[in-house]
């Protein structure tokens, strides 16, 4: 705790002035570009990688960045969260982030080894279609590109969940909303883009085309 508390004194001392008249105009309002969806994991930092300032990006978190799909009964902050940016804030993009390494999604890999944790267990088990694909599709590479398809087909994965609800249904027909599905590598700092054209992900360029339905094609390509 020592240094988060040193950080905020240290913030409050020689960054929050450099930032004090950006923090004056949101003082009361907030116009984010984006929500982006990513996991809890401490590596990963959405406003560094992205290079985004105060009151650019609305962010939402949890452990593999898992979103469930709409249920009307369901009070989750996952669902009150997408609800308040997609149809308050009006953000123009949603993206999906994942990330290498990513713990959550070990788990998914590997069930039996959260099984001794009820409430991550259940969690994960909204990950199964992608850990289904990884298992029909890429059952025999090695291990650590499993682990990395497995995080980008839970990105698609996620994509299509993401729709289930209303207010994103809504706001797609409208045109005013675009979906991208974006995966952020640690040790290199790399970004690379879901492409709906090819079905992969592939370096940033300087557009991103925004996540359509899933090619078929190129999966029977994949099966081969
Ligand atoms: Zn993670």
């Amino acid at each position: 705790m020592l240094k988060i508390l040193n950080g905020i004194r240290r913030f409050q001392r020689n960054v929050f002035p450099k930032y004090e008249r950006t923090f004056q105009e949101l003082a009361s309002q907030q116009a984010p570009e984006a929500l982006l969806i990513t996991c809890s994991d401490s590596r990963v930092v959405p406003e560094l990688f992205t290079q985004c300032g105060p009151g650019d990006l609305f962010v939402y978190r949890n452990a593999g960045n898992i979103i469930p799909p709409f249920r009307a009964e369901d009070g989750s902050g996952t669902l009150a969260t997408i609800e308040y940016a997609v149809s308050v804030l009006k953000v123009k993009s949603l993206i999906i982030c994942g990330h290498s390494d990513c713990g959550a999604m070990k788990g998914v890999l590997h069930p039996e080894s959260v099984r001794h944790l009820p409430l991550v267990d259940r969690w994960l088990r909204q990950a199964e279609c992608a850990r289904r694909i990884v298992c029909e599709y890429h059952k025999d590479v090695p291990e650590h590109e499993q682990l990395q398809l497995l995080i980008q087909e839970n990105v698609i994965a996620q994509l299509e969940s993401v729709k289930t609800h209303p207010c994103v249904a809504v706001a797609l027909a409208r045109n005013e909303l675009q979906l991208y599905g974006l995966y952020y590598n640690i040790s290199s700092g790399h970004v690379s883009a879901y492409d709906p054209e090819s079905g992969q992900f592939a370096p940033l360029m300087d557009s991103v085309p925004p996540a359509g339905p899933r090619p078929r094609v190129s999966r029977e390509k994949k099966a081969a």
